[in-house]
């Protein structure tokens, strides 16, 4: 059994940056192009500050943040050559700290257009950006009527210096989706008001829709992760992800007990169960009450009762009683469990059991 560092009864989560490293130039070896990542909400919850510095030192240089404060820290952590573009653009009178940062921002709409055209004029100079097309995901980037409307005048990106025109897939993890070729060529005909601009549309998912989708710069997230970017196939990249949780009471119970708020879980016959300090709170999620597993030297054991905030009830009676005392471990995710497969008991995806990891853990890197 792998000993836990943490001196306390708390859980660990650990971060396998050679497997980050790895899936980075397994992406980036598909490509003519070059590779970006995306670091947005913590490097999708697994640490933004020990992350960004591995991508950068297996050659990435260009990164992708939600929000411009994660812009500003993610500055602090990656060589100064490196590009960060934060896609929600510069929130209302932000423009300044991009500039101030050297964060370059994805224009999604007129507005934001006009407000870094305006601070370029007030600085007297070109200012790098990223214009995003909308080509039918309506979620962010310039609508094609707008953009229509926006490039019959001769100077709407006076001001502009564009590096990069991009859009985002919406069903890039289903190949057979015909969202994704119609995509595709509506990327192909909106940037043609912007020729000779490096091109962007593919996120993990879309690199594995082959080299038509893979333009100037891959743009993947969650394959650098781990989470499989092709569901139903077998993954190619490397888990980096492990989380292993300790036993705090171990009782037995007898036919007709319950276990658990709500008093759902009720016991058909004599049966052992522990209880592990991982709750709700930790990021692990309600909804796998009485459908998610954890893995006891690799045998699986079921969640039962609800999940409550800081614990959950798993059932060990199929372990030897001297394996599972107060402070044992149980394995959560790692070797055993995927990502993905907590994500599948737990009704949603690897983005977001990943992206809820709670604060409380402790954090090894590797
Ligand atoms: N590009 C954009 C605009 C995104 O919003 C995201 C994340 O949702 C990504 C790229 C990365 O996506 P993925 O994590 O699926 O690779």
């Amino acid at each position: 059994v792998e000993s836990v560092e943490a001196p306390r009864a708390g859980a660990v989560l650990t971060v396998d940056l050679g497997a980050v490293r790895a899936n980075y130039r397994q992406l980036a070896n598909m490509t003519r192009g070059a590779c970006a990542a995306v670091m947005k909400a913590d490097a999708y919850g697994i640490g933004m500050e020990q992350v960004a510095p591995a991508l950068a030192l297996e050659g990435c240089k260009v990164f992708f943040t939600a929000h411009l404060e994660e812009g500003i820290r993610l500055r602090q952590l990656v060589p100064e050559h490196c590009a960060i573009y934060v896609l929600h653009g510069p929130p209302p009178g932000t423009a300044k700290e991009c500039f101030q940062y050297d964060l370059t921002p994805v224009l999604n709409d007129p507005g934001q257009l006009h407000e870094w055209r305006t601070v370029a004029h007030k600085l007297g100079r070109e200012l790098p950006a990223a214009i995003q097309l909308d080509t039918g995901m309506s979620r962010m980037g310039i609508a094609s009527t707008d953009l229509a409307a926006l490039s019959r005048t001769s100077d709407w990106l006076q001001g502009l210096r564009p590096t990069l025109v991009m859009s985002h897939l919406a069903c890039a993890d289903e190949p057979g989706h015909p969202m994704n070729d119609a995509q595709r060529r509506r990327f192909d005909t909106l940037r043609e008001v912007l020729p000779g601009v490096p091109a962007s549309l593919a996120n993990s998912s879309g690199v594995f829709l082959g080299p038509d989708y893979h333009y100037d710069l891959l743009r993947p997230g969650a394959a650098l992760y781990g989470i499989n970017p092709q569901p139903g196939m077998p993954n190619p990249l490397r888990q980096a992800v492990s989380l292993r949780a300790r036993v705090v009471q171990v009782r037995s119970v007898c036919e007709g007990d319950v276990v658990g708020y709500g008093a759902h879980h009720v016991c058909a016959g004599e049966r052992r169960i522990a209880t592990v300090a991982v709750g709700y709170a930790d990021g692990w999620l309600r909804s796998l009450s009485g459908r998610g597993f954890a893995f006891v030297d690799g045998i699986k054991v079921p969640i039962v009762g609800r999940v409550s905030m800081d614990s959950m009830g798993l059932d060990v009676t199929g372990i030897p009683a001297e394996r599972i005392v107060p402070g044992a471990e149980v394995e959560l995710m790692g070797a055993h469990q995927t990502v993905d497969e907590v994500a599948s008991a737990a009704g949603t995806i690897g983005y977001e059991v990943l992206t809820r990891l709670g604060s409380r853990f402790h954090r090894r890197y590797l």
